[in-house]
């Protein structure tokens, strides 16, 4: 009874949100959205910090990616105890915008840390998977460009060159490759109204199984 939405910058990810919490709702579930790195009051300051650190020249001190790592999981403890173990215990529905795939993505991938520590961590904070994983995928050049257009850089880490994100798309097909089952690939490339068709089709077909 999670889902997640995953994918990197200028991919989409809020209207396809609200795409799948409109399904869900019309399904009659029960449901609780939510963020990641975030969705309690703890883990939003944490968001925040890795944010605000992930914006800073040499003015300030940079994030070691082991530090921005921890601090993630950090925030995905918190989350998961607080909110989405409750909700799941309640028989209720889970969206969560980013979760552990992002990590495996942006630390891993991106900044190369060691996937087995990871996957460690993975497994002693969360210790279970989501039952399907909407991955909307772009290229990097189509997604900055996007995000370019609506006046924006790239959230976090805005200093990160294309090959950075490069590894991390690297990072997400990789994850999808592993678990094909879990996950849902979405053209993110499309037109918005057919983007929203796909992910129609992969909850629909995911609430029939
Ligand atoms: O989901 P959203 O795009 O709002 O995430 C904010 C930023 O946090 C993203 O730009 C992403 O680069 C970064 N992030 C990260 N590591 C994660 C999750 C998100 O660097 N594990």
């Amino acid at each position: 009874r999670l889902i997640t939405l995953e994918g990197g910058e200028g991919a989409g990810k809020s209207t396809a949100l609200a795409t799948v919490r409109d399904c869900l709702q019309a399904d009659g579930a029960n449901l609780v959205v939510s963020r990641e790195p975030g969705g309690t009051p703890l883990a939003e300051q944490l968001r925040a910090m890795v944010l605000h650190a992930s914006r800073q020249d040499d003015a300030d001190e940079r994030l070691h990616p082991s530090a921005e790592l921890l601090m993630v999981f950090a925030a995905r403890a918190q989350h998961v105890a607080e909110v989405i173990e409750p909700a799941l215990a309640r028989g209720d529905w889970v969206l969560c915008d980013r979760f552990t795939d992002s990590s495996f993505a942006y630390q891993g991938a991106g900044r190369g840390l060691d996937m087995a520590w990871l996957a460690d961590l993975e497994r002693r904070v969360v210790g279970f998977l989501p039952g399907l994983t909407l991955w909307l995928d772009v290229p990097v050049a189509l997604g900055r460009a996007r995000v370019q257009r609506r006046g924006g850089v790239p959230d976090a880490i805005e200093r990160e060159q294309d090959d950075f994100f490069e590894r991390v798309h690297g990072g997400f097909a990789a994850r999808m490759a592993a678990d094909p089952q879990r996950f849902a690939r979405i053209d993110a490339s499309l037109p918005l109204a057919q983007m929203v068709e796909q992910v129609q089709r992969a909850v629909t077909s995911y609430l029939q199984q």
